[in-house]
């Protein structure tokens, strides 16, 4: 089975192609990604308008793009005809449709994209309908005017090549991004658990979904942090979530941003900051005489001296001892302004590394400390990490330190999975598995078996039922993701 997946949520245009083989493996043959980055930049966020112009301008090019690259894209057999205009669409849809129907239905479908249907049209003259079997779509949560290009045009795609289309939610790809290929976290199955071990065990463990080679085990807790969410979740098992808590106010990969914006470093934000710090952080860690630890509490007045570190910036951890699994980060961002506020441009030059430091500092400990109370409370013998700030080196090693400590101290053995980076800021490959996920889920209770491609479409047609009634197209991209869980028989929750 061979899934086309669309990403256009925020500010990456991505399309990927993934097969699926009967025996439970998987090819990712294509996953084409575009960042709208240089765009934003000047605006140091992303500007849902700009997006949607750029998806329409993208999506086209990444297609050809991506079905090249995955061997697909094949010049059509059927030249436009001299006599009216019209040609032969393909063999099996040619016989009632003429191409100027089906046109006429596109320009509907496509009636707010009108650049992208410009573009598609001589696209679907030109190249054959390629060999896939479905089509998969990012339908929220995101950024409304973003989400729209996509999908419109995945019903777009499906409508012409008659095949079905799945909405697939974002959050859940990032989780399932876990599933992709992920060299560095390969897992061996014994206690005790040496870090270095660790690093270098070529064994997979098979448990969890249809054989799919997988450390993780369940239950497991997810910390999902990106540039629009940070949530904890429980995941009882492959397509079961629960929510167990999520940021108030902003998420941590936008405090990251508005930080950098904050001290004029650049957009996005998060690598910025964490390069920063690190070559601060190396840069005393390599020093005869570091500095000493910082003492709590409050904003201390600049001190000249050893580089401005940060004893002298001291940041809060909000929340950090609540006791639900929420987060918040405006707060965190409130107080590096208004200490930012206090500098004189010199000694804000001189402090820039120091607050970066304490920043993702402050941001590290508040995430982790929730992600491994949340572990010990439910048993969990995984822990997840994945969205975009999940790309930060520090974060995803202090949480696998953190990880396998908890695993030493409580006896049980708890695994750690980070997709690598690449699979953890926006991608169209998490959204191609999730799919495929679901798809063959579909079919299979128990075990994997060979799947037949020509009972596919009419039973993939169930979850387009959540398509017409999902609360995304009511209008809004603000509805609660649970609401789109899907168990492993694929009913829809
Ligand atoms: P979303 O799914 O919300 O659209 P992404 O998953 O693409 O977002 O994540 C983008 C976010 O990740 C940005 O806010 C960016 O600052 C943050 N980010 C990327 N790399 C890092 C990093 N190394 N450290 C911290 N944050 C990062
Ligand atoms: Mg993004």
């Amino acid at each position: 089975m061979r899934i086309l997946a669309i990403e256009t949520s925020c500010d990456e245009t991505s399309i990927a192609v993934l097969e699926s083989k009967n025996d439970g493996s998987f090819n990712l043959l294509s996953n084409i990604v575009s960042s709208q980055i240089k765009i934003h930049a000047p605006y140091g966020g992303v500007v849902p308008m700009l997006a949607k112009r750029e998806h329409q301008r993208n999506l086209l090019p990444i297609l050809k793009k991506s079905l090249q690259e995955s061997k697909l894209l094949k010049i059509s057999n059927f030249p436009a005809s001299p006599a009216g205009g019209q040609f032969l669409i393909s063999k099996q849809t040619s016989n009632s449709k003429t191409l100027n129907l089906k046109l006429k239905n596109l320009k509907t479908i496509l009636d707010r994209e009108p650049e992208l249907l410009k573009k598609l049209l001589p696209f679907l003259k030109k190249y054959q309908k390629p060999n896939i079997d479905l089509i998969a779509v990012t339908n929220g949560p995101g950024l409304e005017p973003a989400l729209w290009v996509g999908v419109n045009f995945a019903k777009a795609l499906g409508y012409f090549w008659n095949l079905p289309v799945m909405p697939i939610n974002h959050v859940e790809g990032h989780i399932i991004a876990n599933w992709l290929p992920q060299p560095e976290n390969k897992i061996p199955p014994t206690l005790p658990l040496k870090r270095e071990e660790l690093d270098s065990s070529p064994s997979f463990l098979k448990e969890g979904w249809g054989g799919f080679p997988s450390s993780v085990h369940f239950p497991a807790i997810c910390l999902v942090v990106s540039g629009g969410h940070t949530q904890l979740v429980l995941m009882k098992k492959l397509g079961q979530y629960k929510i167990l808590g999520e940021t108030r106010d902003d998420a941590a990969g936008e405090a990251f941003d508005k930080l950098a914006k904050m001290l004029n470093l650049g957009y996005p934000g998060g690598p910025i900051i964490s390069q920063i710090a690190a070559k601060l952080e190396s840069k005393i860690r390599n020093s005869k005489s570091p500095p000493a630890p910082p003492k709590g509490g409050g904003l201390p007045p600049f001190r000249e001296g050893w580089g401005g570190f940060s004893p002298i910036v001291k940041l809060p951890r909000p929340m950090l001892n609540t006791k639900d699994y929420d987060f918040s980060f405006s707060g965190l961002k409130t107080a590096a302004l208004y200490f930012v506020k206090t500098l004189s441009p010199a000694q804000l030059k001189k402090l820039t590394p120091a607050i970066c430091v304490e920043f993702q500092q402050a941001a590290i400990d508040v995430l982790v400390s929730k992600t491994i109370r949340a572990a010990k409370e439910f048993g969990a013998r995984t822990i997840l990490l994945s969205g975009g700030v999940a790309a930060n080196d520090l974060l995803r090693e202090t949480l696998k330190r953190t990880t396998y400590s908890l695993s030493e101290v409580e006896g049980s053995k708890i695994n750690f999975s980070v997709p690598p980076k690449e699979f953890c800021t926006d991608n169209a490959a998490m959204i191609a598995l999730t799919a495929a996920m679901k798809a063959v889920s579909l079919f299979i209770k128990g075990g994997l078996r060979g799947i037949s491609k020509n009972e596919i479409p009419p039973r993939l047609l169930a979850s387009l039922k959540l398509w017409r009634s999902g609360p995304f197209t009511k209008g809004g991209a603000k509805y609660n993701w649970q609401k789109i869980r899907v168990d492993s028989n694929l009913r829809l929750a």
